[in-house]
């Protein structure tokens, strides 16, 4: 696996890749990897001649109260898993690198970027479209892989490569759980024992929701309360939010029988998960 920390060597690198018209996939990350992170991997792996991936914890899409400086970091773990996955290409820059002084550009998906996370964290979602647009300059992949853990993401980065013609696409990979159902997630390391049980009713308010809906409750305001009712259930857990939305405009819908998304975001101690589901269109 060659590692390139400067934009030129990673873009060289990516290209020679691609040569003779080889399809390239690309696995963005933060880092700390898990194996929600490496089914990605795999998926790139399965459908492209080669991989590249990404460690970069982007400042830009933290907000100025969030866990930036103690995000976990473990480079060389990282390393030796993406190369046991079989990744080609490892672009690991440094802020400096990826944010030369003075500048000043974003990309932002105006609306999707209000909606859910982007309403709890003012900013966050411009940092993440900057960031992968800029990775995608860099890699210039045929293919990115992104989790539906992060649903948003997939819908806002989805609409940026469509919106600014990006000649990528985008493929989105099932959410991977811890055995118990919880998503797994970089801020699980957060959690102590405790909280990691209490951590587990995100998942549980979701499987209430989805119980609901197989009985047949397709109206969202019922849905929504079966699910708060299960999430308050665990008093040490705040919630940030539950909403069932479409899952391309992010917009709250009123009735799931199109197909909905549900998600929901909640702070165990200071940690903020995230998890979903995806309610499918139903044919009653
Ligand atoms: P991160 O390192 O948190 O920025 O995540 C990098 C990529 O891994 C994003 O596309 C995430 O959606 C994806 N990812 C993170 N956790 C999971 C998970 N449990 N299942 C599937 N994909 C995930």
């Amino acid at each position: 696996m060659r590692i390139c920390d400067t934009i030129e060597d990673m873009r060289a690198a990516c290209r020679a890749a691609r040569r003779g018209g080889k399809r390239l996939g690309f696995v963005p990350t933060m880092g700390a990897l898990h194996e929600g992170h490496l089914s990605l991997v795999r998926a790139a792996r399965a459908s492209c001649d080669a991989v590249a991936a990404s460690i970069f914890v982007n400042p830009m899409q933290f907000g100025p109260n969030e866990d930036l400086a103690k995000y976990p970091r473990s480079f060389e773990r990282d390393r030796e898993l993406l190369e046991k996955e079989g990744v080609e290409l490892l672009f690991a820059p440094s802020v400096e690198e990826m944010y030369p002084a003075g500048a000043v550009t974003w990309v932002t998906v105006e609306g999707l970027s209000s909606k859910l996370d982007g309403r709890s964290r003012p900013g966050h979602f411009r940092g993440v479209t900057t960031v992968v647009a800029k990775l995608f300059h860099i890699v210039e992949p045929d293919a990115a892989f992104f989790g539906q853990k992060d649903a948003a993401q997939v819908a806002i980065v989805r609409r940026m490569a469509r919106d600014l013609n990006l000649p990528v696409e985008i493929v989105a990979c099932p959410i991977v759980r811890e055995p118990d159902g919880l998503a797994m997630s970089s801020r699980n390391a957060y959690l102590d024992p405790q909280q990691r049980k209490q951590a587990l009713v995100l998942h549980r308010g979701l499987l209430q929701v989805k119980k609901s809906w197989e009985e047949g409750e397709r109206e969202a305001g019922k849905l929504l309360t079966v699910g708060r009712d299960e999430l308050s259930a665990e008093k040490s857990v705040r919630l940030d939010y539950l909403e069932i939305v479409d899952p391309d405009s992010l917009v709250p819908v009123e009735n799931t029988a199109g197909g909905a998304l549900v998600a929901v975001a909640a702070f165990v101690g200071l940690t903020r998960l995230i998890d979903n589901l995806v309610l499918p269109r139903s044919s009653h």
